[in-house]
Formats: C-alpha cells, structure tokens, sequence
C-alpha cells in the first residue's frame, strides 16, 4: 500500500476497495466501509474529518454498531443470561482486557476520570475491570463501554464464572457484529498503512490508567497495542474453517 496520503474521498475508497484482508467478513465489511465513505463524499466531508473519524473508529463503530441492532432478536440474546450485577464477564485476562478503538478509549477515560482515586473493581477481584463498581458490580461506565462490552453475552453465567476461575466452559458467545467492526477498522487502517497510524487500546489499561488519576494522553501511551493486536484480535474471533 502506498505511503502517499490519499488526496480525496474518491481515491481513499479505491483504496479501501484494493486492500487485500482475508475472512469471512472481509468482503461485507468492505462494502460497509465504501457506503459509509461514500455517504461522507456525497455530504461534502473533508477527507482530514474522514481520516481522523477513521483512526478514531467511528465507521467501524457505527458499522459495528447497526449490526448489533440487527441481531438483537438473535437467539444468543434471547437467551442471554445476563443481568446487573453479575461481572464475571468484567473479570479480565491477563493486563489487556479487551481491543478497544481510540473513540472508545477516549470515551470510557471521560466517564472514569471523574471517578478517580474512588474503589473500583479490582477491589472485588484483582483481575476485574477498574470500570467496575466493587460493590455493586455495575459497570460504572456502561453509555461508554466499548463495543467489546456490548457483543459478549452468554446463556449461563456459571459458565462465566469458570471461566474467571480459569477454567473453559462453553455458553458464552461473542456476536458476529465485534468481528464486523474490528474487520471495517483492520480495512481503514490498511487503507491508510504508512499515511495515518490507526493504533488499537487495551481496555484494561485505559480503565486503569483512568480511575488512577492518569491523563488522557498518558492512558493512550500506556494502552496502545502492537500494530498487530487488531489481527490477531480478528483470527480469534474468527468462525471454525473461515
Ligand atoms: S456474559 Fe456472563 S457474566 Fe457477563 S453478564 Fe452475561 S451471564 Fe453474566
Ligand atoms: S467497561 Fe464496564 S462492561 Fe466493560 S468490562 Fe469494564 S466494567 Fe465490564
């Protein structure tokens, strides 16, 4: 892929459309991303507002999103056990967490910042999300969570609880609208490779480095993922023999 910038909408859709990305999505996620640069091209949108919306995630989030809607009547919903107050979903491996975009992170750090230096969820198990009330085990951050947060749900919730604990379990599911978006993001940021660096955040970190009294810049630079995080992210979430 070119380092050149692009020079319009018109040549970073070409991009886009030239941009080789292997899965099952890779070609919905494609023609999502062009409507959506063509809906901007068609409003008069400058390409630097586009570029900045597209390594910020917003396509891939309102994508990602409008998918979401669309599966709400799904059986996985239907079927979900989850309910307020029940977490072991917010209990995190490792430091990471979760692969959130940079709209995400900035969102989830504005709710937490005023919330800092009070107990977060780490009080009720070390590896919860610092987002976590403790003691009610509500998401303290819940209009800011990352799409992450919004497509993993599961039909029994002591599943959940072995899993925290370690141990696999089947039930939970992550819907098809986390792989879409993260899809429309690894597009945009191969579209744009060596013009715009279209980084990924741990949401652990974000979180953390929030309820800790750390600024945002500071949260970006201790949450900032290697370039590969977002593949490898994507070959997870793919489905058996995609
Ligand atoms: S995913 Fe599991 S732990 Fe999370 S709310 Fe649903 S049932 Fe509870
Ligand atoms: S942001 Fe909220 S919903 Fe998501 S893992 Fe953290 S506490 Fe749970």
């Amino acid at each position: 892929m070119s380092g050149r910038a692009p020079k319009s909408l018109a040549e970073l859709r070409k991009r886009v459309g030239a941009v080789r990305l292997r899965g099952a999505d890779a070609a919905r996620a494609r023609q999502m991303l062009d409507l959506y640069l063509d809906t901007a091209e068609r409003h008069g949108q400058s390409l630097d507002v586009v570029l900045r919306e597209v390594k910020a995630g917003l396509p891939a989030l309102r994508i990602g999103g409008a998918e979401l809607q669309g599966q709400a009547a799904s059986e996985p919903v239907r079927t979900a056990a989850c309910a307020p107050g029940c977490a072991f979903c917010c209990i995190l491996a490792g430091d990471e967490g979760a692969v959130i975009l940079e709209a995400e992170a900035r969102h989830l750090h504005a709710a937490l910042a005023p919330l800092a230096g009070a107990p977060d969820g780490r009080a009720w198990s070390s590896r919860a999300c610092p987002a976590l009330d403790p003691d009610t085990r509500m998401c303290r951050a819940y209009d800011a969570r990352p799409m992450i947060c919004r497509t993993y749900l599961s039909p029994d919730s002591e599943a959940c609880r072995s899993i925290a604990e370690g141990v696999p379990a089947p039930g939970p599911v992550t819907l098809g609208a986390q792989r879409l978006y993260l899809t429309v993001q690894a597009l945009g940021r191969a579209a744009l490779a060596g013009h715009v660096t279209v980084p990924t955040y741990a949401l652990s970190r974000i979180a953390a480095a929030a309820v800790e009294g750390r600024d945002l810049s500071a949260a970006l630079r201790e949450a900032r993922h290697k370039p590969r995080t977002l593949d490898d992210e994507r070959a997870r979430l793919a489905p058996p023999h995609a």
